[in-house]
């Protein structure tokens, strides 16, 4: 595998190959790689001739600087997880590739993204999430970009992005990767203390129990419920909400009709989980 650390010498090597028209699929990550995020490697080495990851703790989407600081690294043991996935390359920049002198932060009219669930808990995380790919994107301008369904607004965010900015790349979203007993991966995982790693399972539970009870008519009941078998289980709880599928808009009220997904964030001790589920 080859590792660029510089912004240029990437662009140098990708005109080349691009040139040869080798299709280039991309992973963009923060690291500390588990499963999940090999599984969105693989499906790009399925369906491109050229694969590249990208390693980058990204400062402008943490609205909590404990969280950036206490973010996990660990990026010998990444590279032996590329390396065994045969991903072809990897982009490692430090944050003055990404952000150069004179970079000018622009705005991303993001509509009701940016209120709502994720976007109303972490003020400013979405602007940093598409200031990141956004510049990752000029920088790789790969085919297809891969996101995990895991974070399913930030694939609706990004999708909104490359509107925006008229940037003509496929999206392919993966499905999440969970653990034998459900529980979604995730680097923030290896934070959780035996206990918590043991009852951080109930996230997944309840959005399974909400799958299994939904049914058309007010839905606010069953999300209350849901609310209070995590509170019980020693979450605090940012969020339960069952929202439209296609624009994530809040459901109050169910057609029966409209596909639903359910989306929960919570803390489990001091590591704030999230996850999701569609529901039909
Ligand atoms: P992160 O390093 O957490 O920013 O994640 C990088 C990419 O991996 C994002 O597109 C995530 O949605 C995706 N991802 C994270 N966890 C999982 C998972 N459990 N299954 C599939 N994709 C995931």
């Amino acid at each position: 595998m080859r590792i660029f650390r510089k912004s240029a010498d990437l662009v140098e090597f990708l005109r080349a190959n691009h040139a040869n028209g080798l299709r280039l699929g991309f992973v963009p990550t923060m690291g500390a790689l588990h499963t999940g995020h090999i599984s969105l490697v693989s499906n790009s080495m399925e369906q491109n001739e050229l694969t590249i990851c990208s390693i980058f703790v990204n400062p402008t989407q943490f609205n909590n600087p404990e969280d950036l600081a206490k973010y996990p690294v660990t990026i010998e043991k990444d590279i032996d997880m590329l390396e065994a996935s045969g991903c072809q390359l990897l982009f490692l920049p430090d944050p003055s590739q990404i952000y150069p002198a004179g970079y000018q932060a622009r705005h991303y009219d993001l509509g009701n993204l940016e209120t709502i669930l994720e976007g109303k808990y972490r003020p400013g995380h979405f602007q940093g999430v598409c200031q990141v790919v956004d510049r990752l994107l000029s920088i790789v301008n790969p085919d297809i970009l891969y996101l995990g369904r895991k974070d399913y607004q930030q694939c609706m965010v990004i999708a909104r992005m490359l509107t925006l900015t008229g940037r003509n790349i496929t999206l392919d979203f993966v499905e999440t990767m969970r653990e034998p007993d459900g529980l979604a991966m995730s680097s923030r995982n290896v934070r959780l203390n035996e206990s918590d790693r043991v009852r951080a399972i109930q996230i997944y539970r309840s959005l399974q129990w909400l799958k299994k009870n939904v049914k058309p008519g007010n839905l606010s009941p069953l999300k209350a419920e849901a609310v209070q078998q995590l509170t019980d289980h020693g979450f605090e709880v940012d969020y339960v909400e069952i929202a439209s599928a296609e624009s994530l808009s809040i459901t109050e009220n169910w057609d029966g009709r409209e596909s639903l997904v359910a989306l929960a964030a919570a803390f489990c001790g001091p590591v704030r989980l999230i996850d999701n589920v569609t529901l039909s």
